[in-house]
């Protein structure tokens, strides 16, 4: 009589993200890059920023490293690629099927300007890419220049339209709106974002640049965001929007008379930091649990002594476990961080 051998069961000693305050972080948030091809005023100096050097940056494989013991030992359900300019990223394609192909496969999603995006999109799609985000503030040149100090915005616009083409549905559109500068659009760009069929999502402008400029007084709120747009359209609040919103950072209006919805991340005025479900990883391998946190985790230096698995989820168990229950902009003891947004990946 033959033995017939059944394929071992794979066993998964999973263990939760879970802080003191109840949240468990699923969504892990990775920065590929600290550089960007754009200076955007909220975010970077015209000059840039001092980069990162090479050796401090994690390669591909010591990022999927990471990122499997994230999937596979932690909960980790979705990993979104950001910077930086993720674009930036050498071999962002193969990076993503590497991702795809890992045993216990995320959802994968990208942040990008979409700079480069249009001969790209097709190939990041087949590579399993399941989910867009496209930043854009403004759909006229000059503001786009004053905004991000660079005359790119016909790439960006090629470059959300490859991804539509590219089956990257619904394409997300993130937006900070600056007084006195591009305010004014919130309307056209809502009108623009019906016809091509594109979710758009105001941000409110947080405390992350790099040349300390925010000011809470100057900042355009979501609820002058909801007068503006409130002028033109009439916005429902859809209980089955609240109801699948979870840990999802905007809250969504549908457009009457439309199947359009907007999003509004009132991430200063009402924050969400209960519902977080967050986790960022930096190019230089440093675990961080909170946009804002000042505190971080090195994973690099363990990762290349050749700690274990296990020794490297027990840190990240740990970093998480310590997450503060809110960013505390509003407290007046808040501190930005030392690293800008473009460092700590978006
Ligand atoms: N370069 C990519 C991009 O443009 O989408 C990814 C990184 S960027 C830091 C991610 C997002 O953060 C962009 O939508 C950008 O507009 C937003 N962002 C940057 N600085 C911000 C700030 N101070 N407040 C709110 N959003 C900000």
């Amino acid at each position: 009589m033959s033995t017939v051998l059944l394929p071992t069961p794979r066993v998964r000693a999973e263990r939760a993200l879970a802080d003191r305050h109840g949240r468990v972080a699923t969504d892990l948030r990775v920065s590929l890059t600290d550089r960007c091809n754009l200076r955007c005023t909220y975010c970077m100096p015209a000059e840039g920023l001092d980069w990162l050097p090479v050796e401090e940056t994690l390669t591909d494989a010591e990022l999927l490293h990471l990122i499997r013991i994230g999937t596979s030992l932690l909960g980790i359900r979705t990993v979104r690629l950001t910077g930086g300019e993720p674009l930036l990223r050498k071999g962002l394609e193969h990076l993503v099927s590497e991702i795809a192909a890992l045993p216990d496969r995320p959802s994968i999603a990208l942040t990008t300007n979409a700079i480069g995006l249009a001969r790209r999109a097709q190939a990041l799609a087949d590579a399993g890419l399941d989910r867009i985000n496209i930043s854009l503030d403004t759909l006229d040149a000059d503001t786009f220049h004053r905004l991000s100090r660079r005359r790119r915005l016909d790439d960006v616009l090629a470059g959300i339209a490859a991804a539509q083409q590219a089956g990257l549905q619904p394409v997300k559109i993130n937006t900070v709106l600056m007084r006195g500068i591009n305010d004014h659009e919130a309307v056209p760009l809502l009108h623009w974002a019906i016809e091509q069929g594109v979710q758009l999502r105001f941000i409110e402008q947080m405390p992350l640049d790099a040349q300390h400029g925010w000011n809470r007084k100057t900042m355009i709120t979501a609820a002058e965001i909801m007068v503006r747009l409130s002028s033109e359209f009439n916005l429902v609040e859809d209980s089955e929007d609240r109801e699948a919103r979870g840990s999802a950072p905007a809250e969504l209006f549908r457009v009457d008379g439309t199947d359009h919805r907007v999003g509004i991340i009132a991430a200063v005025s009402q924050p969400f930091c209960g519902a977080c479900d967050r986790v960022r990883l930096t190019s230089d391998g440093q675990l961080r649990n909170c946009l804002f946190a000042r505190t971080e985790q090195d994973l690099r230096t363990p990762l290349r002594a050749g700690a274990s698995d296990d020794q490297l989820a027990d840190q990240w168990i740990a970093a998480v476990a310590a997450k503060l229950p809110g960013h505390g902009i509003d407290d007046p003891s808040f501190l930005q961080p030392d690293r800008p947004m473009s460092a700590i990946g978006g």
